[in-house]
């Protein structure tokens, strides 16, 4: 079944780290495809799948302002 990830990225519209949706991906990058959007302002956000890893892990622990 589909699994939703829970991703984080640092928006560059917001000037924070918000929660990041998944669009659908046209360019067949399949789970590895780096496009993300901030679930807070749309904005389309490219993130390397290691940032996507840090930043979730990051978010996970303590706060970060
Ligand atoms: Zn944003
Ligand atoms: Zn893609």
């Amino acid at each position: 079944m589909p699994v939703e990830l829970e991703c984080f990225v640092d928006c560059p519209s917001c000037g924070t780290v918000q929660p990041a949706d998944r669009p659908d991906c046209i360019d067949g990058h399949g789970s590895d495809c780096p496009e993300w959007i901030c679930s807070v302002c749309l904005t389309a956000v490219l993130v390397d799948p290691q940032l996507v890893a840090l930043a979730t892990r990051r978010s996970s622990g303590r706060a970060v302002a």
